[in-house]
């Protein structure tokens, strides 16, 4: 696990603040990918998804930010997942 930190804009502080979340390491992920052969991949994007949708909290009051820019984030995700997804698809059947 590793800690992500953004400086962002706290509507309860009605400051910018220091905002933290806990992400999953990219070089544990990277790790796992290698060792399982790519397998853990889409888990792995998965996991990103999903944290990706998790908050940032402001570490001056404890409250969330907000997501608008992390929702963009997962968007983008979101893609890779499908054109992951095609590309398993494409490799079983396309030939
Ligand atoms: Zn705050």
């Amino acid at each position: 696990m590793a800690q992500v930190q953004a400086q962002k804009f706290c509507k309860v502080c009605d400051r910018p603040t220091l905002h933290a979340k806990q992400t999953f390491g990219a070089g544990w992920g990277l790790l796992i990918t290698v060792l399982t052969m790519g397998l853990f991949l889409p888990l792995w994007l998965i996991i990103i998804l999903g944290n990706a949708a998790e908050p940032m909290l402001c570490q001056s009051c404890g409250s969330k930010a907000n997501l608008g820019e992390d929702k963009g984030m997962a968007f983008v995700i979101v893609i890779l997942i499908g054109l992951v997804a095609f590309g398993f698809f494409w490799l079983k059947y396309g030939y």
